[in-house]
C-alpha cells in the first residue's frame, strides 16, 4: 500500500501538539472575553480587546497560511506528475541529488526527505509539530512571521492578565482558577516562544538551518570531524 504524501498540515492525521495548541488558545481567549475584560470601564475595555483582537488576527492569519503551503521540492513535484519521459530525463540530468523515498530526483543538498510528511522539502529546516507542516525555502518566512506575531500577542496577554490580577485583587473568587491558568499558559509560550526567535536569529546569522544545527551537534557529541559538509551526508530527516 502506498504510504499518503502530506501536502500540507490540515491533512490528517492532526499532530498531538497542534491540537493542544488549538485548544490551549481557544481557552486563553474565552477567559480573556468571559472573565477579564468585561471587568474594566469601557474605554479601556475597547483598547484591551483591540490589542488582543488584533494580535490574535495576526497570528490566527500566519497559523493558517503556514499550516496550509506547500514546502515541497517542485522538481519532485514536477518528476513525479509527469508522463512524459524526456521530460523525466532531463528532469533527472539536471541534478546529481536523488530520493530513495520518492523515486525521484530532488533539487539539491538542501532538500530534505521528511518521513513525517513522506515528501521531499526545499531548503528543509524543520517539521513543525505545532502546524503539522514541514518549514522550508517557501514558508520559513512565514514561520518566523508567526514566532513574532505570537510573541506580541503573548506579550499584550500578559501584561493585561497581571494587571487584572493586582487591580481586583480583591474580589478574587474560585473562577481565578482559570485566570492563573491562562497566565501559566502566556508565560510559558512567551518564554520558549522568545527561546525559538533567539534560536532562529542565530541561525539566521549562522546561515544554517535548524536541520544543519542538530546534524551538527549529532557529529559533534559522535566526535566526528564537524568541519565537514554534513549537509551532504544525510539526504533524510
Ligand atoms: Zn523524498
Ligand atoms: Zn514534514
Amino acid at each position: 500500500m502506498a504510504i499518503r504524501v502530506r501536502k500540507n498540515g490540515i491533512q490528517c492525521p492532526w499532530s498531538i501538539y497542534q491540537i493542544l495548541s488549538w485548544f490551549s488558545y481557544i481557552f486563553s481567549i474565552l477567559v480573556f472575553y468571559l472573565q477579564i475584560s468585561p471587568c474594566y470601564t469601557f474605554y479601556t475595555r475597547i483598547s484591551i480587546n483591540l490589542a488582543i483582537t488584533l494580535s490574535l488576527c495576526l497570528v490566527i492569519w500566519y497559523l493558517i497560511i503556514l499550516t496550509i503551503s506547500d514546502p515541497s521540492d517542485p522538481l519532485v513535484i514536477a518528476y513525479l506528475t509527469t508522463n512524459d519521459s524526456s521530460y523525466k530525463k532531463s528532469l533527472s540530468e539536471s541534478t546529481t541529488r536523488h530520493c530513495n523515498y520518492c523515486n525521484s530526483p530532488v533539487s539539491g543538498i538542501s532538500t530534505k526527505h521528511c518521513l513525517r510528511c513522506n515528501r521531499c522539502t526545499i531548503k528543509f529546516d524543520h517539521h513543525c509539530k505545532f502546524v503539522n507542516n514541514c518549514v522550508g525555502k517557501v514558508n520559513y518566512t512565514l514561520f518566523f512571521k508567526l514566532i513574532i506575531s505570537i510573541q506580541i500577542h503573548e506579550c499584550i496577554m500578559c501584561a493585561i492578565i497581571l494587571h487584572f490580577l493586582i487591580t481586583y485583587r480583591e474580589n478574587y473568587t474560585e473562577y481565578y482558577i482559570f485566570i492563573f491558568g491562562s497566565l501559566l499558559k502566556s508565560v510559558l509560550v512567551w518564554v520558549l516562544n522568545g527561546y525559538l526567535i533567539s534560536f532562529h536569529l542565530f541561525l539566521l546569522k549562522k546561515s544554517m538551518t535548524t536541520y544543519d544545527y542538530i546534524v551538527v551537534k549529532r557529529k559533534e557529541k559522535s566526535c566526528v570531524n564537524p568541519s565537514q559538509n554534513m549537509s551532504d551526508t544525510n539526504i533524510m530527516y
